[in-house]
């Protein structure tokens, strides 16, 4: 901890990493290198668990802020400590189904992640921001057909649970807002995340209340299953 270089205050990293180790979890980190699994680390944090060994390795980029190290430990903590399980393809998933599942498991687990970073790290909010912004000018909102349709719907909503949960009074909520109401899923996507806000981590729930939101059968999620951290 002592020789990496991060800006902001590392007190709320450093007690959690204390508390992840008195439940038996080692954490490495490594400041500067990519994961050998995703090849992030670089340009954003990033973390692997190593279930079998129980050690936690985070990635961290060169120039990095005490959030983004904080935000790696808590999926981590969200993960082993609170039980919130992980959503996983079915098996024998090709390996493109495999990433899409994990990477909805990873936006799930943003729900509570960001809420609890931004708690300890306000400055967290205007990093949050800023990604949500990148995101939805990505999105070509005007598109006719069906599947971009459907996927702009899935990235709003994933986003609208982010924003609604963690960042209630941020401008970007309303921006995504709009947008959901565009797509004529406005009231569903409050009923979501009302119902997220309910169902805490209890990531079959939040799956659920997401398939319900969504309106359309995403088999990948519908068939998804669940596995302890
Ligand atoms: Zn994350």
């Amino acid at each position: 901890m002592n020789d990496m270089d991060v800006i902001g205050d590392l007190a709320p990293s450093t007690a959690l990493m204390a508390e992840l180790n008195a439940n038996g979890i080692r954490i490495e980190c490594f400041q500067g290198k990519a994961s050998p699994v995703s090849g992030n680390g670089l340009e954003w944090a990033c973390a692997d668990w190593y279930r079998a060994e129980r050690v936690f390795r985070i990635y961290l980029p060169l120039l990095c802020s005490a959030h983004q190290l904080f935000h790696e430990l808590l999926h981590c903590y969200f993960g082993c400590i609170r039980g919130m399980e992980l959503v996983v393809a079915v098996t024998g998933a090709e390996p493109r189904v495999q990433a899409q599942v994990a990477t909805f498991n990873n936006d799930f687990d943003h729900i509570f992640v960001v809420q609890r970073e931004i708690e300890e790290h306000p400055e967290a909010e205007q990093f949050w921001d800023a990604e949500f912004r990148r995101s939805y000018a990505e999105l070509d909102l005007h598109a006719a057909d069906v599947l971009t349709r459907y996927q702009n719907k899935m990235m709003l909503l994933k986003g609208w649970a982010v924003l609604d949960v963690a960042m209630p009074k941020s401008d970007i909520r309303s921006v995504f807002e709009m947008a959901l109401e565009g797509y004529g899923c406005k009231e569903a996507s409050h009923t979501m995340s009302e119902a997220i806000k309910r169902a805490g981590s209890n990531k079959r729930a939040v799956v659920e209340v997401f398939l319900e939101a969504l309106g359309f059968d995403y088999q990948n999620l519908r068939r998804a299953t669940y596995a302890a951290w």
